[in-house]
C-alpha cells in the first residue's frame, strides 16, 4: 500500500496495516477515539505528550483554506450576497467536515512530523 493510500485509509504511518482510529469517521460520538498503539507493529502513536497539539496548525490551515474558497465561490457567483450568508455557511461547512479535519490534521502529524521510521520494534515489514 503507497504511502498516500494509507493516509487517506486512516493506516499506521509505519507499517500501513493497523488502524489508527477505533472507530467510524461517520460515528460523531467516537470518531476521535485513536488506538494507543498499532494494532499491527505495536508502534505508540502519541510518541511524546502534547504531540498532537501540533496538529491544530493542520486544522487552522484547513478552516482557513475553505473560508477563502467559500468565499471566492460564494462573492463571485451571488449577486446580492450578504456577510451573514458567507459567515453562515463557512460555520456550517467547517462544523459539518470537522471530524473529517480533525483526522486527516492528526494523521498529517503523524505522517509528517513523527519519527516512526526510527522505530526497531516489532515491525513486520509490511509495505
Ligand atoms: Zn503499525
Amino acid at each position: 500500500m503507497s504511502s498516500l493510500t494509507a493516509f487517506f485509509r486512516g493506516k499506521c504511518p509505519q507499517c500501513r496495516d493497523g488502524k489508527v482510529f477505533t472507530h467510524s469517521v461517520t460515528n460523531l460520538k467516537h470518531f476521535r477515539d485513536m488506538h494507543g498503539k498499532c494494532p499491527s507493529c505495536e508502534v505508540k502513536f502519541e510518541s511524546e505528550p502534547g504531540f498532537f497539539w501540533g496538529a491544530m496548525y493542520f486544522s487552522y490551515a484547513y478552516s482557513v483554506a475553505s473560508f477563502i474558497i467559500i468565499g471566492f465561490f460564494y462573492f463571485s457567483y451571488f449577486v446580492d450576497y450578504s456577510l451573514g450568508w458567507y459567515i453562515g455557511a463557512v460555520i456550517s461547512f467547517t462544523l459539518f467536515t470537522s471530524p473529517i479535519s480533525f483526522r486527516m490534521s492528526r494523521l498529517l502529524m503523524m505522517y509528517i512530523a513523527a519519527p516512526y521510521r526510527k522505530y526497531k520494534g516489532d515491525y513486520k515489514g509490511k509495505r
